[in-house]
């Protein structure tokens, strides 16, 4: 029920109330006014029989007493009038003409008792009053009761008994109470009408306030407050109306200013401005939150550990893999995986690279041949991180619902990529840097710096774990000649020469090291005595048959190797690599071209000669 209807309601109601109440009040007035004015002439009437009895009575003639009792009884409303004489008078003059005596209870009650009683009678048509009032006998007053009559003073004579009509008054009452009922309605009727002239504009803005204020609450803000005539509510609105616009203005503007800090292009866009500021904050603070992590990780494993976290708790993305693109090379590499990368990137072939787009296969059923689980979905997304780089987002889902709802996050994906990216470049550089120190430029072997870490931390994990290592130590015969003879270019290219032979030679668990000049160490893993053996002489052969070209002229060169087994030999891999350098120096003095195995008996020779 709406307030005006509430208020018409109770001023209704209060209205009502006042009016029956009004009509009790009048009814019970007039009825009481009706009465006393007929038990007054009731009275009046009384004492004018009294007094004319007994005038009557004083001049001898109260046999013709019933003429001026009819005359009284024609007085206009009293409809019957009639006497009744006391036992002590019927008993001194009889019953009287018309027989006198009591008629009823009444009369016979006030007889005995000397009190006025009254009787009133109400018909549908008619209001009658009965009064029975009391002669008594005096010896004071006009006449001396008591000289005629056989009585004592103050006894009953008799009564007169008359019946008053009173059917006016209760008319006339009826007729003010119409009036009054009439007054009262038109009274109501203008008040309701007033109050609802004043009250409708304060309940008709707060109703447009109250519809504005829901819509706003429900995020749409460009309802306005109907002020309506009244200059009071057309303030209100006014004032309600420029916040409502400022706050319009200003949500689309926070709104639009905060969502160009996140690229998500899937933006769910919500009527309310609010929801949509609050969602983007939201994004925002977990994207900064995780810029500052993967700003501390100190390498790039870890890097892309953090994204995985994301897609996996985030976005809850339950297999994919993340895969680097190296634009130059085309080599691929999985740096990440939940179950395994599904695809077959052995030739460095990958669509969604190579297209430089996404490759969905709820688009196209086997869009790309090298995803191995047909009965999987897939969505492969790439993204260029240097121009070098590239990273591909292999996402793999069970089926194209879920397919769908990880295409809704692409964008904010991609916002987590573009956040992590100049991290990942920086890492990218550390990781080339890094590799770059611990690469020797000419030949791609690793250098001595290498070594040192490698000795540093692979060694002793190899010792714990009783893994064998055997060490070459390999050196050109009579480098110095190539050089001498060709140029420094020649010998460089020797040198290469050299280093292909040797990677050919070795398996890729195995280290091959630059150690200086034309100077190599080879740690080849998990190797025994014979093998070692014949990797060395692989080496030492496979180079001999190397033909070098120098201008219009070509020539061969052979090497020197000594070889040493880590830990049989020593379990110190620098004392190996004396050993090596020992064992390689006899391989020089016995003619070159050899492969030398150490024993302890070469450390006693060296210890003779150094003796000389
Ligand atoms: P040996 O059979 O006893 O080993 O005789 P060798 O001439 O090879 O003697 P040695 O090992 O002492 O010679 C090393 C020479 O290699 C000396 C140096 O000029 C040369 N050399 C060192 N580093 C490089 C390099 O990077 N490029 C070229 N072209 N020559 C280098
Ligand atoms: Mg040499
Ligand atoms: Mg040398």
């Amino acid at each position: 029920m709406s307030t005006r209807q509430k208020v018409t309601l109770v001023l209704s109601g209060l209205f009502i109330t006042f009016f029956i109440a009004m009509i009790i009040i009048i009814s019970l007035n007039f009825r009481d006014f009706g009465v006393k004015s007929a038990e007054k002439r009731a009275m009046l009437t009384a004492e004018v029989v009294k007094s004319g009895l007994t005038a009557h009575m004083v001049n001898g003639i109260m046999d013709k007493r019933h003429y001026f009792i009819d005359q009284i009884e024609n007085i206009e409303n009293i409809s019957a009038l009639w006497i009744a004489r006391s036992p002590t008078v019927i008993k001194q003059y009889g019953e009287g003409f018309n027989s006198e005596i009591a008629r009823d209870e009444i009369d016979k009650r006030v007889l005995s008792s000397g009190k006025i009683e009254k009787e009133m009678t109400e018909t549908a048509t008619k209001s009658t009053m009965r009064m029975t009032i009391p002669f008594t006998a005096s010896a004071f007053g006009a006449a001396n009761c008591l000289s005629c009559h056989d009585a004592k003073e103050g006894e009953v004579l008799g009564t007169i008994s008359m019946v008053i009509d009173i059917s006016d008054v209760r008319g006339s009452s009826f007729t003010t109470v119409g009036y009054t009922a009439i007054l009262i309605l038109l009274i109501m009727f203008a008040v309701l009408l007033v109050v609802n002239k004043f009250l409708k504009p304060y309940v008709n803005i707060f109703y447009s306030i109250r519809d504005v204020m829901l819509a706003a609450y429900n995020g749409n803000y460009s309802g306005r407050v109907d002020g309506g005539d009244l200059s009071e509510s057309k303030a209100v609105a006014q004032m309600l109306n420029s916040l409502l616009e400022k706050l319009q203005k200003v949500f689309d503007e926070i709104d639009k200013k905060v969502y160009i800090f996140v690229q998500n292009k899937n933006k769910e866009i919500s009527h309310d401005p609010l929801v949509n500021i609050n969602d983007t904050i939201d994004k925002l603070s977990e994207i900064y939150k995780f810029k500052q992590t993967i700003e501390h990780d100190e390498n790039l494993e870890d890097i892309y550990d953090r994204l995985a976290y994301v897609f996996i708790n985030k976005f809850k993305i339950e297999d994919f893999s993340i895969i680097e693109a190296d634009t130059h090379s085309g080599i691929k590499k999985v740096v990440y995986s939940v179950n395994g990368c599904h695809c077959d990137l052995v030739d460095g072939q990958c669509r969604a690279d190579r297209i430089n787009s996404i490759v969905d296969s709820t688009i196209f059923d086997n869009t790309c041949s090298k995803f191995n689980k047909p009965d999987l979905q897939y969505l492969c997304i790439p993204y260029s991180i240097s121009n070098e780089l590239n990273l591909i987002i292999s996402v793999v889902t069970q089926d194209k619902e879920e397919s769908y709802r990880v295409r809704n996050l692409i964008g904010l994906i991609e916002d987590y990529i573009a956040t992590a990216q100049p991290a990942i470049v920086s890492k990218k550089l550390m990781q080339i840097l890094n590799k770059m120190a611990r690469v020797d430029q000419l030949t791609g072997m690793f250098n001595r710096k290498y070594l040192d870490e490698f000795a540093e931390t692979a060694i002793p994990q190899a010792l714990r774990s009783k893994t064998p290592y055997g060490v070459l130590m390999i050196d050109i015969d009579f480098f110095k000649m190539i050089n001498d003879t060709y140029g420094h270019d020649i010998g460089d290219e020797a040198i290469r020469i050299v280093s292909r032979v040797i990677k050919e030679a070795i398996r890729s668990s195995d280290v091959p090291i630059r150690f200086g000049g034309e100077e190599f160490i080879v740690l080849l893993h998990n190797c025994d005595k014979a093998h070692i053996k014949d990797v060395a002489e692989k080496i030492r052969t496979n180079f001999a048959k190397q033909v070098i070209s120098a201008g219009s002229e070509t020539f061969t060169k052979t090497l020197s190797v000594g070889a040493v087994m880590f830990p049989d030999d020593s379990e110190s891999i620098w004392k190996c690599i004396k050993y090596a350098d020992i064992s390689l120096y006899h391989a020089k003095e016995h003619g070159r071209n050899q492969v030398v195995c150490f024993e302890q008996s070469l450390i006693k020779n060296e210890e003779m000669k150094n003796s000389f």
